[in-house]
């Protein structure tokens, strides 16, 4: 890695989030594949789709987050352009906007 990024947060930061997201992807990659493969319960199949849909969104978050760390725009709200403040990404390592973006998005 020998990108430099110029910002608030510090290279050392955003490799350790890094490594949280990436947990992440592969923690959610295997839930995925266990929610996926056939059980032949039927009774479970909505619930099951509603977990699958969800994993999903979650893994394309995260997989965006990884994107925008590699292309340096992370920890940028995605809409006003405004830094992301570190506490709100240490909790929502895949935060795109800022607390009054996300709220007023709903
Ligand atoms: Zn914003």
């Amino acid at each position: 890695m020998s990108t430099e990024l110029h910002g608030a947060h510090d290279q050392q930061w955003l490799t350790r989030l890094r490594t949280t997201l990436t947990t992440e992807f592969e923690a959610q990659t295997a839930r995925l594949t266990e929610l996926t493969a056939d059980t032949g319960d039927p009774g479970e199949a909505h619930t099951r789709a509603a977990l699958i849909a969800a994993t999903r969104q979650s893994l394309a978050q995260i997989a965006d987050a990884l994107g925008r760390m590699a292309d340096g725009g992370y920890g940028t709200c995605a809409r006003c352009g405004t830094g992301i403040p570190s506490e709100r990404l240490e909790v929502l390592p895949h935060a795109r906007y800022c607390v009054p973006c996300q709220q007023r998005q709903g």
